[in-house]
């Protein structure tokens, strides 16, 4: 079996190289990843500059690859210049901190499985739902938890066009409370633009923001919170369908 492994903390994070040894038993196992952190890069591709391709290799013996391009621009080059189209699932993370809720759009970790989804390629995105700045983040739990999805998801193929959000709790396996199955929740952002002032007192913005949860019942958020590991199934058709009729009854006119 061939695996294609990327993320959006880039190649030299310690996330990726605890699921590349993980998934080792697995099958072969080809790393892409970011030359440079690119969190937050959403679904992005470079389309105005040229794209690189290194091949690097690390002290205790991992070869991968590193790209100029997003986590996005990894799997294409993955799948189609290093492994010539011969993938059977990709995996994208795992991630220093939580995708959860609204946050699945902004992330370059999930949009690397949103690709794989897309070349019709079964996916999924793992994530150590660490708070920002917390120090030390465990992967043990996480990266064992992503070759048991990898071998469930070879076994029971989801249907096209679905992958995987997975976000793990920032613990020892033995204080995770279980799995919980979970729908997309909502993770709000408030006091978002934090203004500073340059040495010759121009303004200039951070964007950070303080987190504001909404934890409903069954969702990602909640599950993280009660210190279940997560896991969301997710659709590429974003169409809200209930209001389609709504729309329809506007008559609208050209
Ligand atoms: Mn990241």
């Amino acid at each position: 079996m061939q695996i294609l492994l990327t993320n959006d903390d880039g190649i030299h994070a310690p996330g990726i190289h605890a699921v590349y040894h993980a998934l080792q038993p697995l099958g072969e196992v080809t790393m892409v990843a970011p030359e440079r952190p690119r969190s937050a890069a959403g679904h992005a591709i470079t389309l105005h500059k040229p794209l690189r391709l290194t091949q690097t290799r690390f002290d205790n013996g991992t070869v991968g690859w590193a790209s100029s391009g997003t986590p996005t621009d990894c799997v294409t080059l993955g799948y189609d210049l290093v492994l010539k189209g011969k993938c059977d699932l990709v995996v994208s993370g795992i991630n220093a901190g939580p995708n959860l809720g609204w946050d699945l759009t902004y992330s370059g970790t999930v949009a690397g499985a949103m690709e794989g989804a897309v070349l019709g390629l079964p996916a999924l995105a793992i994530s150590v739902a660490s708070e920002h700045g917390s120090g030390t983040i465990d992967f043990t739990a996480a990266a064992a938890f992503a070759a048991q999805i990898v071998r469930k998801l070879l076994d029971h193929p989801l249907p096209a066009n679905h992958f995987l959000n997975v976000n793990v709790p920032n613990l020892p396996a033995e204080q995770i409370q279980g799995v919980r199955i979970t729908k997309q929740g909502r993770r709000e952002y408030v006091e978002r633009i934090i203004e500073r002032a340059d040495p010759s007192g121009r303004p200039y913005y951070w964007q950070a923001g303080r987190i504001k949860d909404t934890p409903e019942d069954d969702t990602d958020v909640h599950a993280i919170l009660e210190g279940y590991i997560s896991v969301t199934p997710i659709h590429l058709d974003m169409t809200a369908y209930p209001t389609l009729n709504q729309l329809t009854e506007w008559n609208l006119t050209k």
